[in-house]
């Protein structure tokens, strides 16, 4: 094997790497042997330079993240495993080869010990997305192994990355397609059916993380009237139809978002009178609608993407729930959530405590909810957890 460049760590440093978690701060770092770029694979060594880990060495406060904890060698193979294993995984939960849902995560970062690595895959088209110049140079490997494990199931890679690459790395992605022809992007996920445009949507398209949570609106929609805010391609208000709600209205600030989703009300109840969409901004639009709804789904985006912006995101995220329970009618229903990383589930149940007694009324946890299962959370890095949700019961 090569001769990689090392980082030893300071006297007590390892003790996260013993316990598997997989990043190393630049905090820790004692000193480095041999030449560094970002990008390049590193071994990392406690301070009497014994083997810690093998990983993808950064340049900002995460250091490194941690590819292995064995000293192997980074060849096809060690990347073909690593799929495969993920992709075991989906078929073991019944994702892969699924009737009714065509749309899921293949590799979920530290999720699939592959930090730095997105990809999801829509009915034969995988969207790979790199968060590390690490993973970016590896790309090629990447496509020819998901051709392997994927086999004729895989009709077409688009490399999505030119938005998700640390800004100063100057390494010139470009999205495209890296493998196939344009396909057909429609994916079925429990049997609806779904544009998604990874082209120019937002992520990588779509966001699967919230199938459970919508398949759960079905259950709770019956005779309801629905607010579906922040909807995107409006996953959540065909479920809510599919439920029997008696309306359903759809709104996003996004034009774009309100389009795709009135061509996805066309593809699976087309000429339903129940569905509205509406282009709006959220905080206006809520502050109109008292007493109109008696179901209402809130999954903005992420208001905090960094640690110290955690204070105004809390702030932002409370006001926006104190309205909706404001407004929602008695016995009503808020599903609720939050999808920033860096705020914590007691943070957010704190939230929605206080924007119960701002908004002055009685309510009641329903269920507690989170990522499905093709986001894996590796239990040594809880941080993975990065959607919450909650049902709340609005007296
Ligand atoms: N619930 C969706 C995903 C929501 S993503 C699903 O199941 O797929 C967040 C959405 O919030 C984006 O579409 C974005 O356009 C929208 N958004 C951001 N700020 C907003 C605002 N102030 N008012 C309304 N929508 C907003």
């Amino acid at each position: 094997m090569a001769k990689l460049p090392q980082l030893v760590l300071k006297a007590g440093k390892e003790q996260s790497l013993n316990r598997f978690h997989p990043w190393v701060f630049s905090g820790a770092i004692k000193k480095i042997k041999g030449e560094l770029m970002e990008g390049d694979f590193v071994e990392v060594l406690d301070s009497n330079e014994n083997f810690l880990a093998l990983g993808h060495s950064i340049i900002g406060s995460i250091s490194v993240r941690v590819l292995s904890f064995e000293q192997v060698e980074m060849d096809y193979d060690f990347w073909r495993n690593k799929i495969q294993k993920a992709y075991d995984l989906r078929k073991a939960i019944g994702l892969a080869e699924n009737e009714q849902t065509n749309a899921y995560r293949l590799v979920h970062g530290e999720g699939d010990y592959l930090p730095g690595l997105i990809i999801d895959y829509y009915n034969g088209t995988v969207v790979v997305q790199m968060h590390t110049v690490g993973m970016y140079r590896i790309q090629d490997v990447i496509v020819d192994v998901l051709k392997d494990v994927l086999g004729d199931k895989l009709k077409s890679v688009y490399a999505k990355s030119e938005g998700t690459l640390p800004y100063k790395a100057y390494v010139d992605a470009t999205n495209g397609y890296i493998y196939g022809d344009k396909p057909e992007k429609i994916a079925l996920e429990n049997g609806l059916k779904f544009h998604v445009d990874w082209e120019k949507g937002q992520k990588t398209g779509f966001f699967v993380d919230q199938r459970e949570n919508r398949s759960l609106i079905e259950r709770y929609s019956k005779g309801r009237k629905v607010l579906n805010m922040f909807c995107y391609t409006g996953g959540f208000s065909f479920y809510a139809m599919r439920g029997d709600a008696k309306l359903v209205h759809s709104v996003d600030s996004s034009e774009r978002a309100i389009q795709v989703t009135n061509d996805n009300v066309q593809l699976n109840f087309p000429g339903d009178e129940r569905h509205q969409a509406f282009a709006e901004d959220a905080f206006k639009y809520l502050g109109e609608t008292k007493d109109q709804y008696d179901l209402i789904i809130l999954d903005p985006p992420a208001f905090a993407k960094h640690q110290n912006v955690v204070k105004n995101a809390l702030q932002g995220y409370r006001r926006l729930n104190a309205k909706a329970m404001e407004q929602i009618q008695k016995g009503g229903i808020l599903f609720t959530f939050s999808c920033s990383q860096v705020i914590t589930k007691e943070q957010f149940r704190t939230m929605v405590f206080s924007a119960a007694a701002r908004a002055g009324r009685k309510v009641r946890i329903l269920q507690q909810l989170t990522q499905p299962a093709d986001h894996p959370v590796d239990i040594y890095h809880p941080e993975g957890e990065y959607l919450k949700g909650l049902v709340v019961y609005v007296d």
